[in-house]
């Protein structure tokens, strides 16, 4: 199985995982806002924010697709290490 990768100015080539803007903020201001993460069966990462998290689907869908981003798994590795998550 090939996941889809993006370069990483700090991790280069890695697989593409998929993000709310709010842990992206979080992981810039060194700030810990919650970490909700799953695995497609397509075997793509993706997690979003304690306050995310807490919206309805129809709330969170009325966001639309710019609160989602892409960035490389190292760095959701080191959003999962910030806010204190496992990843299995
Ligand atoms: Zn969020
Ligand atoms: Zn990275």
């Amino acid at each position: 199985m090939k996941l889809p990768s993006v370069t990483c100015g700090t991790h280069g080539k890695q697989p593409q995982t998929f993000v709310c803007v709010h842990i992206i903020d979080g992981a810039k201001a060194g700030d810990a806002k919650g970490f909700w993460w799953s695995r497609g069966e397509d075997g793509v990462w993706d997690a979003i924010c304690d306050d995310c998290n807490n919206l309805s689907q129809a709330e969170f869908d009325a966001l639309g697709p710019n609160n989602i981003k892409v960035i490389c798994l190292g760095c959701y590795e080191d959003a999962a290490a910030l806010n204190e998550i496992e990843l299995e």
